[in-house]
């Protein structure tokens, strides 16, 4: 794994860590409370196959055929989950905000990760990408670049939890965060 990779990896664990923060928000998870948990195997099975998401998390050993990675406690990844894991929040997330600015953002903590892992080769993201050799090979210009406004838009996001308040900048800002319609 070359620098720039390793360097990369880490920052976008933290930006996880930091959206599972954000997502256990008093008010914005319903998911703990869940008895129609929405999990897939079919969303699990992307952890394993992609390599990017392999080197964080590295408990390729806990898959199930069956089950994926979910068990009677929840997801068993700690970390490198499938971007999309963090995308879906069904209609009770959003009848519980408190107005649709609330909502909006909720939406935003979902992109972070999404906006992180594009333009790893072109329009491809680099949980995509399909071995440690292209990997290596990966435009980390592009990815530091997305990497940096995911989490500019976090802190705008961390501000706004403390303040109760946007400015239309910010706001303008994480409109460019969304993950395009046609793949929600
Ligand atoms: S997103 Fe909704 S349906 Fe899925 S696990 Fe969370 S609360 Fe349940
Ligand atoms: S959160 Fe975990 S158990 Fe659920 S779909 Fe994602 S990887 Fe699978």
């Amino acid at each position: 794994m070359n620098d720039q990779l390793s360097a990369y990896i880490k920052r976008y664990t933290d930006l996880e860590a930091a959206v599972r923060i954000l997502i256990a928000r008093k008010g914005n998870s319903l998911c703990s409370q869940c008895s129609c948990i929405c999990c897939d195997a079919v969303m699990c099975v992307e952890a394993i196959k992609s390599p990017f998401l392999k080197l964080i998390h590295q408990q390729t050993e806990e898959y199930d055929t069956e089950k994926g990675f979910l068990t009677t406690t929840g997801c068993a990844l700690k970390k490198g989950r499938p971007s999309v894991c963090y995308e879906y929040f069904c209609d009770d997330h959003f009848y519980n905000q408190p107005d649709e600015l609330h909502a909006d953002v909720l939406k935003i903590i979902g992109s972070l990760l999404y906006h992180a892992i594009q333009g790893a080769d072109g329009e491809t993201s680099i949980d995509d990408i399909q071995t440690l050799e292209e990997l290596d090979r990966a435009d980390f210009q592009t990815l530091e670049k997305n990497l940096n406004e995911s989490f500019q838009a976090l802190e705008i996001i961390r501000a706004f939890y403390r303040d109760g308040k946007m400015i239309a900048d910010s706001q303008r800002f994480l409109k460019t965060i969304r993950i395009p319609e046609e793949f929600q």
